[in-house]
């Protein structure tokens, strides 16, 4: 497995691979590997003839204030991690060599920013946007591997590519969970033994509104006052609960087919986000 530190270097080692070991998959990460990113790259490893991760705590993604300088690094078990699965290469540029001095290209989707985190997390998804749109060119992959647990961003993500014709087959996976439902996060580091539990009422949350549908409710608002009551109860801070339409991620007032209900709160002084698919019985 090579580690790739220049976007140059990259770009050089990715035109040897489309040529010899095509498709080539991408799994975009900011390092800190847990068994969710795990599922990501050994998906592409399976599914490609070469899987490259990248590891990038990107500057851009993150607000004033928010969590870039204590964001976990761990580049060693990472490192370990990406072998174990069979990835062929690493990329880990520098911010320096991503955002260099005179920088001044960005991606927009506004539609589908404007909801959901987009309010909470002014310039977010313009960070996330870009560097995709930039380890997409460094890594030329054929597909590339995001999960749903960032739903809005994997939404997200599918229009740029096809905005853009950028040729990159985006592929959607499921979130994976802990054995009590918690999904998994880099960000769980954060939690506290006490606060881990709380973190329980968002995913507690999310089948309690699951549940009542199945009984028949299909208003929005009843299905995320039902989740928002979880939260509620473990002393979480709600930036918001909505139901939305799984592709436009609009509001929806009614669950008629398919829809997404999504949650960020904090606990504590972690933010954390959820969502699952809610299906209304024909
Ligand atoms: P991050 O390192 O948090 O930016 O995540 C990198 C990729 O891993 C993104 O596509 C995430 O959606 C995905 N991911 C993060 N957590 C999980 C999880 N629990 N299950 C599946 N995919 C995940």
């Amino acid at each position: 497995m090579r580690l790739i530190e220049s976007p140059s270097e990259m770009r050089e080692a990715a035109e040897a691979l489309r040529l010899s070991r095509a498709p080539v998959g991408l799994v975009p990460t900011m390092g800190a590997l847990h068994e969710g990113h795990r599922s990501l790259i050994r998906r592409a490893a399976g599914e490609c003839g070469a899987a490259v991760v990248s590891l990038f705590v990107n500057p851009a993604q993150f607000g004033p204030g928010e969590d870039f300088a204590r964001y976990p690094r761990s580049l060693e078990a990472d490192l370990r991690m990406c072998r174990e699965e069979g990835a062929v290469a690493v990329y880990r540029p520098s911010a320096e060599a991503v955002y260099p001095g005179c920088f001044s290209t960005w991606v927009e989707v506004p539609a589908l920013a404007e909801g959901l985190c987009g309010p909470h997390r002014p310039g977010h998804f313009r960070g996330v946007a870009t560097v995709v749109l930039k380890l997409f060119a460094a890594c030329r992959p054929h597909r590339a591997y995001f999960g749903e647990k960032d739903y809005q961003q994997l939404v997200l993500i599918r229009r740029m590519e096809r905005d853009l014709d950028l040729g990159v087959e985006v592929v959607g996976c499921p979130t994976v969970r802990e054995a009590d439902g918690l999904a998994l996060s880099s960000r769980n580091a954060y939690l506290s033994a006490e606060e881990r539990l709380r973190a329980l009422s968002l995913i507690r949350g999310l089948r309690k509104a699951e549940a009542l549908l199945a009984e028949g409710e299909r208003a929005s608002a009843r299905l995320a006052q039902a989740a928002c009551g979880e939260l509620d109860r473990a002393g979480a801070r709600v930036d918001y609960v909505e139901v939305v339409h799984p592709a436009t991620l609009k509001p929806v007032e009614r669950v008629e087919g398919e829809a997404r209900i999504a949650v960020a709160a904090w606990i504590g002084g972690t933010r954390l986000i959820d969502n699952i698919p809610l299906r209304a019985a024909p």
